[in-house]
């Protein structure tokens, strides 16, 4: 399991997909605040109140710090010649929930142009806060959006992700994103309980991905220890047929296993 970070910036992390990226944290420092519980999750568990809603926290970090921190570590990175390929919205939750979330984009933008023009500023996001107008048009700010997408039905999608959204929601949403990059993740178990690698749930998940219509689809698997310790990566042949059918789609898909 990786350990949560104490730190609004983190890294730079050896992405499989992204090179040498720099990650910010939006997310209290001593919690996992997300709306999904993926069985593969890397930080464990997500706990919920008694309840069952999302822990209300005071330890948010605050807009200032975050832009504060984050002006800091571009500085001393470029002044040091570290190579960072992207600069990451991503952290040990889902990003979008932190309550300033819009303002924070804003001045994330403000600080790359300042100190790091041509630096990409991505998010990773898990697709479930989009039904909110603001959420969008902050995710539109950004150079790329990598959403995630692992399911195209309700029950593959609670099983994998732990989700309390129907697939109805996250597709609608995502269709209203413009310039979407799609991630999924693959994953099986011994029982075949846990798997988004069958037949039925893979030809649920494709119309959901030709629905949203993305730029492009990253497949990928697990690399670390998962939340649930039994789950298993999935074969780079058995992703690579999965790509396949997205490319016959006409939507291009990268395999990173
Ligand atoms: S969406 Fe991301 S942070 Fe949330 S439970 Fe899934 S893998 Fe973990």
């Amino acid at each position: 399991m990786v350990e949560l970070h104490w730190n609004v910036v983190y890294g730079p992390v050896a992405s499989r997909r992204f090179g040498p990226s720099l990650g910010v944290n939006l997310q209290p420092p001593d919690r996992k605040v997300c709306t999904f519980n993926c069985t593969y999750c890397q930080y464990g568990w997500t706990r919920l109140e008694a309840d069952g809603k999302l822990p209300v926290s005071s330890a948010w970090p605050k807009r200032e710090q975050i832009a504060r921190t984050v002006e800091r570590e571009l500085t001393a990175r470029g002044a040091a010649g570290e190579a960072i390929a992207r600069l990451t919205i991503a952290g040990h939750g889902e990003p979008t929930l932190h309550p300033e979330f819009p303002a924070i984009v804003r001045d994330l933008r403000t600080v790359r142009d300042r100190v790091a023009p041509s630096l990409p500023l991505v998010i990773l996001s898990n697709s479930t806060t989009l039904d909110r107008l603001a959420i969008r048009k902050a995710l539109a700010e950004l150079d790329e959006r990598h959403m995630k997408l692992d399911a195209g039905d309700d029950e593959t999608l609670q099983r994998i992700n732990g989700a309390t959204v129907p697939v109805e929601k996250i597709v609608s949403g995502l269709k209203k994103l413009h310039d979407v990059r799609i991630q999924a993740m693959f994953v099986t178990d011994r029982s075949g309980r846990l798997d988004n690698t069958g037949q039925e749930a893979v030809s649920h998940w494709l119309a959901a991905v030709k629905a949203v219509k993305p730029r492009e689809v990253h497949i990928y698997t697990i690399d670390q220890q998962p939340a649930f310790p039994f789950l298993r990566a999935v074969s780079a042949d058995r992703l690579e047929t999965i790509a396949r059918r997205v490319r016959d789609l006409g939507i291009p898909a990268l395999v990173y296993a």
